[in-house]
């Protein structure tokens, strides 16, 4: 049952272009083998359901309603020093989001051309992801629980590791943007309570009120896994093309190929729907798999809309455009297309 259910899920997830996937793995073992079992039943079933009654689902929502407001504006600086704020240059700005991870390169497109966002993440004295470093896993085989869902363990080029390097800057840019945190927070009412039930972390079995209540389950988990972020790269992943572990620990699989071909900023926002994985958020219950009330999805949907385009996927919830009106996802947005191509398809 388990293998049939991997297959069906990792031809959908082909089919579908669509990337985010978990598994509630747990090398230690956090949870027993049956939950894992009934996890990729709920999967199947997500996929098999989804076709029709996710469209007709008359509780889905459209995921941002009003782009116009939100362009430019910022979120209120009230925690900040309006004398500090002023008297910082754009490269002490730049400066600041460089030592919090951001490429050089970036960290200047973003000041030039989003100065108040840029400044307020480089202002926050409380970011998300803040001390949290990663490194790239040695080619080793998969965990036994992972046996069927990963093979091929391979190293990291070095263009590979530059870009997931950049990237993984970019998303802590992103975890922490103005525009992220209002689109974040103003669809909050997408999020059904049953898809948290099982998650493997105890604050993320519920609804966050709002982005600070999220980002409290998030430094939580990066807290207990030591904030240090373990990337490993496969050359088969089954069911997907990426994962993140519900077990407690700060690990993220990747699929080459998948990681290699895709689109910037539609594997930053599957990096990101990992990452959340790994803070204990899951998607379960039936039918959710392709909509935005779960975390890992709603958040892949806020920064990159570009999935919703896909034909299966096309209507079933609507993502910001940015700047308003623009078909542009909020990568692109802060950080511009020509700066982005460079990481778009590299050969890994
Ligand atoms: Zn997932």
């Amino acid at each position: 049952m388990r293998k049939i259910t991997i297959k069906i899920a990792g031809l959908l997830c082909l089919l579908m272009g669509f990337w985010g996937c978990s598994k509630s793995n747990d090398p230690k073992p956090v949870l027993p083998q049956k939950e894992t079992t009934a996890r990729h039943q709920g999967d199947r079933d997500h996929h098999k359901l989804k076709g029709k009654e996710a469209v007709s689902d008359s509780t889905i929502r459209p995921l941002l309603l009003d782009t116009a407001q939100l362009v430019d504006q910022g979120i209120p600086m009230t925690s900040l020093s309006p004398a500090l704020i002023h008297q910082l240059t754009d490269t002490e700005i730049v400066q600041r989001l460089v030592d919090f991870g951001l490429e050089q390169q970036d960290a200047q497109y973003v000041v030039k051309n989003h100065r108040q966002d840029a400044l307020t993440v480089a202002q926050d004295q409380h970011r998300l992801m803040e001390g949290v470093h990663y490194q790239f896993g040695i080619p080793t085989n998969p965990p036994a629980s992972w046996g069927a869902i990963l093979a091929g363990p391979m190293y990291w080029s070095g263009q590979a590791q530059k870009n997931i390097q950049r990237m993984f800057g970019l998303i802590k840019f992103m975890f922490n943007a103005p525009k992220f945190k209002q689109v974040f927070n103003r669809n909050l009412g997408l999020l059904q309570q049953y898809t948290f039930n099982g998650a493997t972390q105890a604050p993320a079995r519920n609804i966050p009120s709002n982005f600070e209540a999220f980002k409290q389950v998030a430094n939580h988990a990066m807290t207990n896994g030591g904030k240090n972020y373990q990337l490993f790269l496969y050359s088969q992943v089954n069911g997907g093309e990426a994962y993140g572990d519900l077990g407690g620990e700060l690990k993220v699989y990747l699929h080459e190929h998948g990681v290699a071909t895709g689109s910037f900023y539609m594997t930053a926002g599957l990096l990101m729907h990992e990452i959340t994985h790994t803070w204990g958020y899951s998607h379960d219950g039936a039918n959710v798999l392709l909509n935005p009330n779960n975390i890992p999805y709603y958040v892949q949907a806020v920064v990159a809309p570009g999935f919703n385009t896909q034909p299966s996927v096309q209507g079933l919830l609507q993502s910001p455009k940015w700047p308003s009106g623009a078909d542009v996802d909020m990568f692109t947005y802060y950080f511009g297309e020509d700066m982005l191509r460079g990481l778009q398809g590299h050969p890994y």
